[in-house]
């Protein structure tokens, strides 16, 4: 189990040795000349700085991060080769100043030899295999140099050696144990006992180096568990965690040999495949064991008295020799695992070239959305909002971006990518800011409508000064009467939110005057049960159903319905995307009173509405 710390703690030894000899080896050498013993003394110095040089080749040449597996095995056995050897030449140094008659010779010869098994039991502790035989090579010369004294101090002292060889071994055995036991931790999850994200990133990095060697390929499966959370939030934690270990346990069973499965966090899992020669085989592999890995996760869990489901999506991404780092494989198959959730959940699909132009894309309009504001990009249109006799009677602002590099880039397209960056908020305040001064300008100007609607994204809205900011804004730019025309649409996702907390921020703003509509009405999947419970006042049957209209007899009784519903629960509604003069016709013989589409008009600018106004309000009124 050798992770980057390992190797980082062994790398760092290196030049401590080379210190540790080359210098306090001049003083052998001094030692030597002053005891007609210089040319042996001489040799091991020289023997010492050959080892020294070996030693710098073997430092600067490990770098982790590039090394294939294989080269990195290849450094390490080269390491322990310099260890051993260093230590070697220190018996050496031992058995040649002991050979000689002074004294004083052997004193230093016997604090060298104590002095060196300390610095190996200390400065080895990292692998076994290191330290255990540097110790035997250093101290059983001395012990058995004791013994050979003869007398009864020589067997004392030896048995004192003997007792320091077994106290230092026991030191480097508690370090190893606790620097294993520390590597475990900081490489394994704790609740699954899988490999956690950190050592599945340097293990991913490592197989990059070895298939940019080979040329060969691997894979990278991502399995994200479909509602997991429900599971959690439902049943408990304890619950959650069980589950957890079982769908594990069946990972472990079903990974072939030679595949690394980790758990990236939460109910996050991933497996790197074994190399493949061919690209395609890869993924046919990557395919089937995806296949064989969601049937039987999919299989009934058993978790106390509980019997659970629970299925899986997974992104695979296929690992080639490439200069991107290791991160870049994982974000592939989480786009790939994103794809399978937007597609429904449970199912497997591969990272492509499409998907990656995409997300570039992506990225591209997040990192220009940031300066959209600043920049001055963004402005909003009004599309008129005509009632049943042709009178303008309303208008929705519709947001625009036009960005110099992009292009006009349409809201649908946009608006999701501030949400998920936090940017509506910023941006949405902006809207509200700029509709509220038009409005205002508007009625200066003579341009009095019944009613203006703002579309607010479910994360503005459920801001926690959404309310405040909304509130002061409205202190600065309307009076009550204006107030009360502004018409909040919001979208069917708000069920998904905590409902009372939605009921509570409507009421709140419901008392400044302000009105709800459920846009888009009918294309989400919300109860009714639970739209009843919201406090609206309109409804946007969706242009998706007006515009089929014309088509069949199931969607006009759809939008009957819906107006119907409209009617019993006393909501006004709008017809959105009224395209043809049969589409106006056939929602005016069933009682819909307000319209909005291209039939009438496009969003406009500000101004272009206020001409549009202006030319309808001189046009004769339709009779009703
Ligand atoms: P929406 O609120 O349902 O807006 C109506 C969309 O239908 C607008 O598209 C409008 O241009 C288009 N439309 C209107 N009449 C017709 C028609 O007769 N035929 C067809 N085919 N389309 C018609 P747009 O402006 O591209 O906006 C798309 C969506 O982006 C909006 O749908 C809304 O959900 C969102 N959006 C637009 N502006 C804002 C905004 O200021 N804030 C937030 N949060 N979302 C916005
Ligand atoms: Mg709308
Ligand atoms: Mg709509």
């Amino acid at each position: 189990m050798r992770d980057k710390r390992f190797y980082d703690f062994v790398h760092r030894q290196i030049p401590v040795f080379i210190m540790l000899s080359l210098l306090p080896g001049l003083g052998y050498l001094f030692l030597g000349w002053l005891n007609g013993i210089f040319t042996p003394a001489f040799v091991w110095y020289l023997m010492v700085i050959a080892g020294s040089i070996w030693g710098v080749t073997l430092y600067r040449n490990f770098d982790f991060d590039s090394m294939s597996e294989y080269r990195r095995n290849r450094w390490y056995r080269h390491c322990s080769g310099f260890f051993y050897a260093f230590f070697l030449l220190w018996a050496l140094i031992f058995l040649l100043y002991v050979g000689q008659e002074a004294a004083n010779l052997h004193y230093i010869a016997i604090f060298t030899e104590i002095g060196a098994s300390v610095v190996a039991s200390s400065l080895l502790s990292s692998d076994r295999r290191l330290y255990r035989p540097t110790l035997y090579i250093l101290m059983a010369p001395l012990i058995v140099y004791f013994f050979l004294i003869g007398e009864w101090y020589g067997y004392v002292l030896s048995l004192f050696a003997g007792t320091l060889t077994w106290v230092l071994l026991y030191a480097a055995n508690s370090s190893n144990q606790l620097l294993m036991q520390a590597t475990y931790q900081a490489t394994h999850d704790a609740l699954t006992g899988l490999h956690n994200r950190q050592y599945f990133i340097e293990h991913l990095q490592k197989r990059m180096n070895t298939l940019a060697e080979s040329g060969q390929f691997s894979f990278l499966l991502l399995i994200d568990l479909d509602h997991f959370k429900t599971v959690n939030d439902s049943l408990g934690h304890d619950i959650g965690d069980q589950l957890l270990r079982n769908v594990v346990a069946r990972l472990q069973q079903h990974v072939p040999e030679g595949c690394l499965t980790a758990r990236l966090g939460g109910d996050e899992f991933i497996i790197t495949g074994r190399d493949c020669v061919d690209r395609e085989i890869c993924e046919r592999e990557a395919l089937a064991l995806s296949e064989q890995l969601i049937a039987r996760l999919k299989e009934t869990y058993v978790v106390g008295p509980h019997h659970l489901y629970i299925s899986a999506s997974i992104g695979v991404s296929i690992i080639s020799a490439s200069s991107v780092n290791a991160n870049r494989f994982i974000k592939e198959a989480d786009i790939a695992m994103y794809e399978v959730k937007a597609k429904g959940r449970d199912g497997v699909f591969m990272f492509n070239d499409e998907m990656s132009r995409r997300v570039e894309k992506h990225l591209e309009i997040e990192r220009l959305l940031h300066f959209a504001l600043a920049n001055d990009e963004i402005t909003l249109h009004y599309q008129p909002q005509l009632d049943h006799r042709g009178r303008v009677m309303g208008a929705e602002s519709l947001v625009r971006w036009n960005n110099a590099e992009l292009g006009a880039v349409p809201p649908a397209r946009f608006i999701p990518i501030a949400e998920q960056t936090g940017l509506i908020v910023e941006l949405g305040m902006h809207i509200l800011e700029t509709g509220f001064r038009t409005l205002r300008e508007w009625h200066e100007a003579g341009i009095e409508l019944d009613q203006f609607s703002i579309n607010i994204s479910m994360r503005q809205f459920t801001h926690q000064h959404f309310v405040a900011q909304v509130t002061q804004l409205m202190q600065r730019y309307l009076d009550a009467g204006l107030a009360r025309k502004l018409v909040f649409e919001i979208t069917e996702s708000i069920v998904a939110e905590d409902i009372h907390r939605v009921i509570d921020v409507m009421n709140q703003l419901r008392a400044s005057g302000i009105r709800f509509s459920m846009d888009d009405f009918g294309t989400g999947y919300s109860s009714l049960s639970n739209l009843n419970r919201l406090p609206l006042d309109e409804i946007k049957i969706d242009r998706s159903f007006v515009g089929a209209l014309d088509q069949n007899e199931g969607h006009r009784a759809m939008v009957v319905t819906i107006l119907n519903m409209a009617s019993i629960l006393k909501l006004n509604i709008v017809a959105e995307g009224v395209e043809t003069v049969e589409q106006l016709d056939f929602l005016l013989g069933h009682d819909c009173r307000i319209f909005q589409g291209y039939f009438h008009s496009r969003p406009l600018t500000q101004d272009a509405f206020a001409q549009f106004y202006r030319e309808r309000a001189l046009a004769p009124a339709v009779a009703e």
